[in-house]
């Protein structure tokens, strides 16, 4: 059984399948093929709902505990939508049970094309039903849910005509067991019955805030990449620091707009943190008989100048959070870091020999 979960349930004989590739003679073999088959109808009964097609509860059960350990590894919210259909024992009552039936299958259709592929829909029980949204935070499944609840109310099913849905939405939080987490998606769809029906009610509540205000109110982070690596340790290191010593800068800059004593104090580490690399990563590059040491020292001394001119026009007042930003992701990261030093990448390839190194102080 699949551990993400899919939209669409599975096609009849995957099991059977499986085994068929693992038997030359499947053909020829009427006991295999009655095997396959029974198979095949055990494969869909255990997961799929008879009348609709969708996935059923028990599978719903079978995937949530993955989905789950998924989102909190991964760090990728994940929400659950409950819907009911809004009086649908008086439709059963006046057109039938058949045409309610019907309802239910042409539902499910609606609610299929409104999600997306990585969405999975399950019908929950009677008219109720469940939409699994991965990597979707609680703002983005109410808006699935308001789209899913216009689609349905404009959709005209057999005999029966309109219909409305009443859904509740919450995104998993902090590392709540799936039953408390349904609990408050069902809470929502009760408050979104009791609120007039045919409407969507959003628990604001979910990891994917947890999560961005864990991160630093700085959207703006670079992001360090195993492709930055040179290979020489001392070097690697170093490299590493300065993005975390950016990234820190970065964030005090945002927090503290009025307090310029902090942001300077975080700037002078970084400062100090840059010209001991240079030291050293000019030393390495010597040793190493490096053709571009000269232009590479300019081109060191041109960056620290102009990282130091930075830093006395924040203390000035003349700088700004974005002049700081352009200067380290655009002039140290993106022009010097990620274009210039890749030259001498090649010198501390596997193979090019060890380089001693110089501390860093
Ligand atoms: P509410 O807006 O409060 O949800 O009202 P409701 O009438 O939809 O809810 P209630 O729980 O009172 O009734 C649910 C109805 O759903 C009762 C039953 O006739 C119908 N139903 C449940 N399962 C099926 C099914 O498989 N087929 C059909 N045709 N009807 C079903
Ligand atoms: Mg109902
Ligand atoms: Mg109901």
């Amino acid at each position: 059984m699949t551990i993400m979960a899919p939209s669409q349930p599975p096609v009849p004989g995957q099991v059977g399948q499986a085994i068929a590739e693992s038997c030359t003679e499947s053909d020829a073999c009427p006991t295999f093929a009655r095997l396959n088959a029974r198979l095949a109808n055990l494969e869909m009964q255990v997961s799929t709902d008879y009348l609709t097609g969708l996935w059923n509860r028990a599978h719903f059960n079978q995937v949530v505990d993955s989905e789950l350990d998924r989102s909190l590894r991964y760090k990728q919210p994940v929400s659950l939508i409950l819907f009911d259909i809004d009086h649908f024992k008086r439709a059963n009552d006046q057109f039938g049970h058949q045409a309610g039936d019907a309802v239910l299958r042409e539902l499910a259709l609606v609610a299929n094309a409104a999600t997306r592929s990585s969405d999975a829909v399950f019908r929950w029980g009677g008219e109720e039903f469940a939409v699994l949204a991965t990597s979707t935070g609680y703002r983005g499944a109410g808006r699935l849910a308001e789209a899913l609840r216009g689609q349905v109310a404009c959709h005209v099913f057999p005999d029966v005509g309109t219909v409305t849905v009443s859904l509740g939405v919450a995104e998993h939080s902090a590392s709540e067991s799936a039953e408390a987490w349904f609990r408050r998606a069902d809470g929502m769809l009760y408050a979104a019955k009791r609120e007039g029906r045919n409407c969507v009610r959003v628990d604001a509540n979910g990891n994917s805030d947890t999560w961005a205000a864990a991160q630093g109110p700085a959207a703006l982070c670079l992001s360090w990449q195993e492709a930055y690596e040179c290979g020489e340790p001392s070097i690697d290191r170093e490299h590493l620091e300065l993005f975390n010593l950016a990234n820190a800068l970065i964030d005090v800059s945002v927090m503290s707009n009025s307090d310029s004593g902090k942001v300077l104090s975080v700037f002078d580490k970084l400062l100090d943190h840059i010209a001991c690399h240079f030291v050293n990563e000019e030393a390495l590059l010597e040793l190493r008989g490096y053709a571009h040491a000269d232009a590479h020292r300019r081109a060191h001394a041109n960056l620290l100048r102009r990282a130091r001119a930075l830093r006395d026009g924040l203390e000035a007042g003349s700088a700004s959070l974005g002049g700081i930003v352009e200067f380290l992701a655009g002039e140290v990261v993106a022009r010097h870091l990620f274009k210039a030093d890749r030259d001498f990448f090649p010198l501390f390839r596997a193979g090019a020999g060890n380089a001693e190194t110089v501390p860093v102080a």
